[in-house]
């Protein structure tokens, strides 16, 4: 069967093309003055091919110039220009790319560094301009052309006068509407800001006619104004220099100008990359979180430049959530330029380069961690609660890549330490990572489930953020070691003489432990004898997941649904209270219910709890007094 092509209405595609793509008007700049930039790559890469050494890329400046009268904005560069044929078919054919065949063409060229290749940035020109007018002129051809349109209405080309070679792209500005202005684009403060927004690292000088003002000399108070013509890019992105040719002070001034920040950063990493993505890369961790950062108003996120022009400046798919608060830049070769942030989701590179990044970022953090301790402890400072964050969300994913970046407070170090340092200092027979949970290192210090681990030599993890529980229970283990609450379950600290004596213990005094179990009715599920404690009489402890200090955070979330740790009271065998106790039991059972309530009262304000009716249990205890 003959098969037949597609007809395009091309008035609509043009339209459905500029107002899908771009999300802002002034990215029309730096589509014109890339094409500018590839044009003059391409003059630059024939003359090289053809034996020509001579050419200075600074000579190819690319010039912009603003008409207030009128209204026109003119981008001028001295590249190759395009001859009869090209403009026909590189302007007049939508999404035709005469780039990316030149691409093609010069494949195994060092260094070739041209932007476009979609055929479509030109026609951006008309979200702003209502007439757009190119004057071009090939090198090495003595002919010129002037190819005009208003857009979707096609064409007109005609030959014309040119000195030079290269291409002149008039804009007519569109007319003023309510909503937009578009006699922005005739001030050179606007025009300014754009070209270092996205055309900061163009290759070639992007030059303009400012105007300026100067002292008359010899004369008080007078001024006059004149032209100059200012160079308004950069040009070299520092990030493209080897990190051999910068100072710190390079490194700290960018970061500080770029991400605004008034503090240089904790640490920079800065390399480049080839292999199945080549990008270049400078990233930051900055030394402070910023003021929101653990807000919903914090965007991660890292500036994305295509071959040093700006695509994306928080481009949030290159980070994840953890390592959220790094600041910086990615550019790569291997993206496009007006690719859209829909299609970059999906993109192939971006993903190779985002996994990379992420492997790069934690392997400097291990790295700082073991070579450079003291600015890694003022980062956990800063980002440790991500880090803790991190590991707890998605219920655990990220745990084998986070495990080893976090820190908690050591009991017997008495500073920060990783899990790895803990599990190395454990004791032959210690079977497991013990931690314990409150409000502070001091409130921990004092509780007396700790006294036993302490007098063991046992090193006992102090956790006082509110995630930090959390964060452990889902990590479970670390290097085959189970964590271990001292307020939960067996501690596994006796020996097995004392196991049989305290199970005979808790059989021998079980119709007391019943009897005051049942004097406190639902306020605990258990009445039992301790194993964890030393010198003090009570403690709480709990069962079936939930501590006190997760149960005090549960409770103050916004959606608290009321959930309770279950709580055990454990009495201390060894204390002169329990064999009071004991003789209760037979003499005075309406005693030992108040005891009951006093002890059980004293426990939970040993665990920072508040308690029932604080007026029952001073009469109480001022009973016992009298
Ligand atoms: P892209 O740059 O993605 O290829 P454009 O629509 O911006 O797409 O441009 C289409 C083609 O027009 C370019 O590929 C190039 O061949 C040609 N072109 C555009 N601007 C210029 C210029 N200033 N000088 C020479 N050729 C140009």
């Amino acid at each position: 069967m003959e098969k037949r092509e597609f007809r395009a209405e091309s008035k609509r595609i043009l339209d459905l093309m500029i107002n899908s793509i771009y999300t802002h008007n002034e990215i029309f700049l730096r589509e014109l003055i890339s094409n500018a930039s590839d044009a003059s790559d391409k003059l630059y890469y024939n003359a090289l091919k053809n034996g020509s050494t001579g050419l200075d890329r600074n000579s190819l400046a690319i010039d912009i110039k603003l008409n207030k009268d009128d209204r026109t904005l003119t981008i001028r560069d001295k590249g190759c220009g395009m001859s009869l044929d090209e403009l026909e078919n590189n302007l007049g054919t939508i999404a035709r790319s005469g780039s990316l065949d030149f691409k093609r063409e010069n494949e195994k060229k060092e260094d070739i560094e041209i932007i476009g290749q979609f055929g479509v940035g030109f026609y951006s020109a008309f979200m702003v301009a209502k007439n757009v007018k190119v004057v071009s002129k090939a090198f090495g051809s003595d002919k010129a052309y002037c190819w005009e349109s208003q857009g979707a209405d096609g064409y007109t080309i005609a030959e014309c006068e040119k000195d030079d070679n290269g291409t002149e792209i008039t804009l007519f500005l569109k007319d003023n509407t309510e909503d937009e202005n578009y006699d922005e684009y005739l001030e050179e403060y606007k025009i300014k800001s754009i070209i270092k927004k996205y055309s900061d690292y163009i290759r070639y000088p992007i030059k303009m006619d400012v105007e300026r003002s100067r002292k008359v000399e010899g004369k008080e108070e007078e001024y006059e104004t004149y032209i100059e013509n200012e160079t308004l890019n950069s040009m070299v992105p520092i990030w493209r220099k080897s990190s051999s040719q910068l100072t710190d002070e390079d490194y700290n001034n960018f970061y500080m100008d770029k991400f605004y920040d008034y503090e240089k950063p904790l640490k920079v990493i800065h390399s480049s990359v080839e292999g199945n993505a080549t990008y270049n890369m400078m990233l930051f961790i900055p030394s402070k979180a910023p003021y929101n950062y653990y807000t919903k108003e914090y965007e991660k996120g890292l500036q994305l430049y295509s071959n040093g022009v700006l695509i994306m400046e928080k481009c949030s798919d290159l980070l994840p959530d953890y390592f959220s608060f790094v600041r910086g830049l990615v550019d790569s070769q291997d993206l496009s330029l007006n690719i859209s942030r829909e299609m970059l989701q999906h993109d192939r590179q971006l993903k190779i380069i985002s996994t990379n990044l992420e492997k790069k970022i934690k392997s400097e953090l291990l790295s700082m961690l073991k070579n450079d301790r003291e600015n890694y402890e003022k980062f956990f400072k800063n980002f440790g609660l991500q880090i803790k964050f991190g590991l707890y969300n998605n219920f655990g994913m990220n745990k084998e890549a986070l495990q080893d970046l976090v820190l908690f407070h050591s009991s017997s170090q008495n500073k920060l330490v990783s899990l790895e340092e803990y599990v190395s200092r454990m004791k032959e027979e210690q079977k497991y990572i013990y931690y314990a949970s409150g409000e502070s290192i001091a409130k921990i210090e004092q509780l007396p489930q700790i006294e036993l681990l302490k007098d063991k030599d046992y090193e006992v993890l102090f956790l006082t953020d509110d995630v930090d529980e959390f964060a452990i229970k889902i990590l479970m283990k670390y290097n085959e070691k189970e964590f271990k609450s001292i307020s939960e379950g067996d501690l596994g600290l006796e020996t097995e003489e004392e196991k049989k004596e305290n199970a005979k213990k808790s059989e021998d005094n079980k119709e007391l432990f019943t009897l005051m179990r049942d004097s406190l009715k639902d306020k605990v599920k258990e009445v039992r004898l301790s194993t964890r404690l030393k010198s003090h009489p009570v403690c709480l402890s709990t069962e079936g997941g939930i501590s006190i200090e997760m149960e005090k955070v549960l409770n103050q979330m916004p959606n608290d649904q009321g959930v309770k740790a279950q709580k055990v009271l454990e009495i201390n065998a060894n204390h002169p209270i329990f064999n009071k106790l004991v003789s209760m039991m037979d003499t005075d059972k309406e005693k030992l219910n108040n005891y009951a309530q006093i002890l059980y009262t004293q426990a939970l304000l040993i665990e920072g709890l508040s308690i029932e009716d604080p007026v029952a249990f001073s009469n109480a205890v001022c009973e016992l007094m009298v």
